[in-house]
């Protein structure tokens, strides 16, 4: 199969580039371009409308970080709805919880499931091996709106960016309705963009500034992802109740020995130590 060179721009700017990958698949969903490839650095990844979105080296990173965080603040957690993550590798991690009941995964592109349970079983492998996890192939705008009040103790927001179908899960209509939707003691973790190039920086602050109006306790917690881009990515911690870091119920989480390779209880703490550039644009979001 031909070797071709994936670029992907990070601004107008700077572009990341991965040589010498061969493409397993491309097509046009009804919502965006879909793009598979295979690469000897960093295995088989997907692209949605150009943008890299998951890869075998380093989904551990933000599979982790989206799921063990919340789950280790508030273990009691049921009821869980991911908005999104059609690769599958969030459900497969919140699967890994026994006292968990029902995953509610709602992803607007079917295809994005059905080919990465063809090419990307690292992390869809799941799927379809777990009946606590129901799918449903809609608008995750729509499908909150329409969610019954105190549906859910665990949203996790696992979309794209906000452009395209991604859009309106970055508004106020839709973190209005994602608080409806959680129950007292619910947590809402959201991809929260990147503080380090100006066209991420501008969208961590406009989401920031919607969900600390809304929620009592509204926190950003870091990690290293590095194929996004800067590598400096966040997630947005939310709550009605519970404090990320006071409510971190470390000993009942380890008690649980779930192995992961990126999350432990030092990065929990520490993800929260943010750079002072960082706490100043939040400080300062409207
Ligand atoms: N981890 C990746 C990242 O941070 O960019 C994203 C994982 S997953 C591939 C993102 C998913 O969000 C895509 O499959 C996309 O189809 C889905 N998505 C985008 N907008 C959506 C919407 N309004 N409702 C439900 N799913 C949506």
């Amino acid at each position: 199969m031909k070797k071709i060179h994936y670029t992907e721009p990070w601004t107008k700017s700077v572009h990341f580039t991965i040589l010498d990958v061969e493409r397993l698949h491309s097509e046009v969903s009804p919502f965006q371009t879909i793009d598979f490839y295979r690469s000897d650095t960093f295995g088989t990844f997907f692209t949605l409308d150009g943008l890299m979105m998951v890869n075998e080296k380093d989904e551990f990173i933000y599979h982790d970080m989206i799921s063990h965080v919340p789950m280790a603040v508030n273990p009691n957690i049921k009821r869980v709805l991911i908005i999104g993550g059609g690769d599958g590798g969030t459900a497969r991690e919140i699967a890994r919880y026994s006292g968990i009941e029902k995953i509610d995964m709602v992803e607007i592109d079917e295809r994005v499931v059905r080919l990465s349970q063809k090419y990307l079983p690292l992390t869809a492998k799941t799927l379809d091996q777990d009946n606590r996890i129901h799918l449903f192939f809609e608008d995750g705008l729509a499908f909150v709106k329409n969610a019954d009040k105190e549906s859910y103790d665990l949203i996790l927001v696992d979309s794209t960016d906000p452009i395209g179908p991604g859009e309106g899960l970055f508004t106020k209509a839709f973190y209005d309705n994602c608080y409806r939707a959680l129950s007292n003691d619910g947590i809402l973790i959201n991809q929260h963009e990147s503080p380090y190039f100006n066209e991420q920086k501008h969208e961590m602050i406009r989401a920031h500034a919607k969900i600390k109006d809304l929620f009592p306790i509204a926190e950003v917690y870091q990690f290293h992802q590095p194929t996004y881009p800067s590598g400096h990515w966040l997630f947005g911690f939310a709550s009605k109740k519970f404090h990320p870091i006071k409510d971190h119920k470390m000993a009942a989480w380890e008690a649980l020995n779930l192995k992961t390779n990126y999350y432990n209880s030092d990065i929990h703490k520490g993800a929260f130590m943010l750079p002072t550039y960082v706490k100043d644009a939040l400080k300062n979001a409207r």
